[in-house]
């Protein structure tokens, strides 16, 4: 596994969980394929010699902002005290992890302070999706979080100040941080050499990455008319408005809209569908002018 490139060079934990600084074979340049943090590897490495990567399996997923492939777990951090969350950004997150193939994960973090309305409220816009209570202070929930994220490898996302860097901290326990995350501290606010690191955290067989960006959705290709299939809540609907080609934004008998108003879909999670579909329509026509 990659847990770390730098110019040219990969720190690569093996099966066995040793590290090893390997450079790529100039054949992956040759055909274009730059290595990933989270590529699973096969490499060859020679005593006092730099080792190579020889071989890279095939991806699971391949997000571009922040670089790293084979993610199953995106683990959106909101904060049920401060800041107030952003609701249209979780959403996006959401699209950016169901685009990927990868598992939506919501995180409520700091559970220690608020009341429990808001935990009410966001439980049910998020239904149908894995929701976690959890403070990083207090360590409640955490349990649950290290079960969603063991055996697996998960980035973590969301406003600054939500506790990402918290929640790894107590997830870390006891390891070695000199190879992992922790760098970021230092690296904020450098956008061209952010690094992507994989933490591996031993106790639960976990690789955790913390995506420091939030505007990864940008960069995910999205289509007007695929975005319905992508919220979990729409698909009991899909197929049952008036037009095939529906967009459930200003069609006359759109099944999805109707359920929106009578409460069957969230309002506030079909209010911000509209956004993000009018973000999209206004990406394509600038792409075009
Ligand atoms: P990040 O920017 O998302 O990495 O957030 P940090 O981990 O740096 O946390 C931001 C602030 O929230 C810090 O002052 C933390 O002490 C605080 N914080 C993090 N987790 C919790 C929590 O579970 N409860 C409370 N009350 N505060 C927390
Ligand atoms: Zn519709």
């Amino acid at each position: 596994m990659i847990l770390k490139g730098i110019g040219g060079f990969y720190t690569i934990q093996d099966t066995e969980g040793k590290l090893h600084e390997c450079r790529a074979r100039g054949l992956f340049r040759l055909k274009g394929i730059t290595p990933l943090v989270g590529d699973r590897v096969i490499f060859s490495i020679q005593a006092g010699q730099d080792g190579f990567i020889e071989d890279i399996s095939a991806r699971k997923n391949e997000m571009v902002r922040p670089p790293v492939a084979n993610i199953d777990n995106l683990v959106i951090v909101l904060a049920a005290s401060s800041p107030k969350p952003d609701l249209l950004l979780a959403d996006k997150l959401i699209l950016q992890a169901e685009k990927n193939n990868a598992r939506p994960v919501i995180c409520l973090n700091k559970t220690d302070v608020s009341g429990t309305d808001m935990e009410e409220d966001l439980k049910k816009q998020y239904g149908l999706y894995d929701f976690l209570a959890v403070s990083a202070r207090t360590g409640s929930g955490i349990e649950n979080l290290k079960n969603v994220l063991s055996g697996k490898t998960s980035a973590f996302a969301g406003q600054s100040a939500v506790g990402k860097s918290s929640l790894l901290n107590v997830l870390g326990g006891d390891i070695d941080l000199k190879t992992g995350t922790m760098s970021k501290k230092t690296s904020r606010g450098k956008h061209t050499t952010r690094q992507t690191d994989l933490l591996y955290l031993k106790d639960i067989n976990a690789f955790v990455m913390d995506t420091p960006g939030f505007s990864v959705f940008d960069a995910v290709k999205i289509e007007e008319s695929e975005l319905g299939a992508l919220y979990l809540e729409f698909l009991p609907y899909l197929g049952k408005c008036r037009f095939l080609s529906c967009l459930h934004a200003n069609e006359p008998d759109c099944a999805v809209k109707q359920a929106a108003a009578a409460g069957d879909i969230h309002p506030a999670r079909y209010e911000r569908y509209v956004s993000i579909l009018n973000i999209l329509k206004e990406k394509r026509e600038r792409k075009y002018d």
